[in-house]
């Protein structure tokens, strides 16, 4: 077998891959990304919704200021390169309870929420009855499409390799890392939660948790945008809908757990008084770290390995300003976020 040099091996081609080596590329770097999809994967089963606002206390979504122009930059461009779209900016309808919440969504949009919060308070009547107020600058993703055409694009530039990555094969040497044939300067793990299995940053502590997502068929339900009380129902076209999500830290797998299902459907019936069937239901499982900030950088005594994981429930917003902060950090040796930055984690190395 011929010997392949690359400048970077990526591990993992969920969102954190793909946004990595698409940014790489475009500065110019040589890449292998490594994934087996059949592993697990969150980000296919994600609905993909950036929100810029945290409901529970009408809060702005960390550095939102600054990760919303990125976000809108990054994947606009990555369509112009992919050729097929997948950014929809959408309208997010929060649905209100009590009359206290309103209160404060008045009182949040005179202070510093006016650029996310709409400030007409609004009657919905279907697909039930409700006050509600419009988040604004949110939307989706369609991260199916998004990680498909990310995939053919490396396949066509001849930099994917459709395997299970195997740590025992991973050799770390004084000017870089070799894995099997090929030879490379440095390796960036994406692995999502599968990072418990890679030996050399499973000390970081992760707290994943396991959502269960459905679709859902309902021909009398007409909504265009992204309805929010207590769970997320996002049209797709054709009468579809994705409807989540469940928060579980107990059971880890990925397989579609029955009381998930319970649970949406128990939440949808409250929510929606038509008729609906459930098409799909699908299970993943969160790469949340304990502080709920993501992680990246070098390993403690093996610079050449790196992770770019821990983007949690907001992986659509997150990981393009943060792999172009990676990338300032490789190439320019930029300083990374302290609060993102893996050396936080280095005493209990
Ligand atoms: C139900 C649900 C709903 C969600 N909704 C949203 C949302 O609306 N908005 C949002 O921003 N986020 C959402 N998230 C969170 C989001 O999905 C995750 O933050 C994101 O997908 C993490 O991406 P990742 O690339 O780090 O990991 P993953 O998507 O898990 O990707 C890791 C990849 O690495 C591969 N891999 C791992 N180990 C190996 C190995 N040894 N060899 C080869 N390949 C390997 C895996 O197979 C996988 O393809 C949701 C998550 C769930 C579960």
């Amino acid at each position: 077998m011929s010997v392949e040099t690359k400048d970077i091996i990526i591990v993992g081609q969920g969102i954190a891959g793909s946004v990595l080596a698409l940014e790489l590329i475009k500065r110019g770097k040589n890449i292998i990304v490594i994934d087996n999809a059949s592993l697990s994967t969150s980000s296919r089963v994600a609905a993909g919704i950036w929100n810029p606002v945290v409901f529970k206390r009408l809060t702005k979504s960390w550095m939102i200021d600054e990760l919303t122009p990125c976000l809108n930059e990054f994947y606009s461009s990555a369509e112009k390169i992919l050729g097929v779209k997948f950014l929809e900016e959408r309208k997010i309808a929060k649905l209100f309870t009590e009359e206290q919440e309103i209160n404060l969504w008045k009182k949040k949009v005179t202070e510093d929420m006016h650029d996310y919060l709409s400030e007409d308070i609004l009657e919905m009547h279907e697909p039930t009855s409700s006050k509600y107020a419009i988040v604004k600058q949110a939307g989706n993703l369609d991260t199916s499409v998004f990680l498909t055409a990310t995939s053919q694009c490396l396949k066509v530039k001849e930099s994917y390799l459709d395997e299970t990555f195997n740590h025992d094969e991973l050799k770390i040497n004084a000017s870089g890392v070799s894995y099997k044939n090929i030879l490379a300067a440095e390796i960036i793990f994406c692995e999502g939660h599968l990072v418990k299995n890679n030996p050399h940053f499973n000390y970081i502590p992760f707290k994943p948790a396991k959502g269960d997502v459905l679709t859902i068929s309902c021909k009398q339900l007409d909504i265009d945008f992204i309805l929010n009380k207590g769970m997320f129902i996002m049209p797709l076209g054709n009468h579809l809908f994705k409807c989540g999500a469940t928060y579980n830290w107990q059971d880890l797998t990925d397989v579609p757990n029955p009381a998930g299902k319970e649970e949406l459907v128990a939440k949808l019936k409250k929510l929606i008084s038509y008729e609906f069937e459930v098409i799909k239901h699908e299970a993943g499982v969160r790469p949340s770290v304990i502080d709920r900030r993501p992680v990246i950088g070098a390993h403690p005594t093996h610079s050449q390995l790196k992770i770019f994981n821990g983007l949690g429930t907001k992986a659509v917003m997150l990981a393009p300003f943060f792999a172009k902060q990676l990338c300032d950090y490789l190439m320019e040796g930029k300083e990374l976020n302290g609060e993102v930055d893996v050396k936080r984690f280095e005493r209990i190395y």
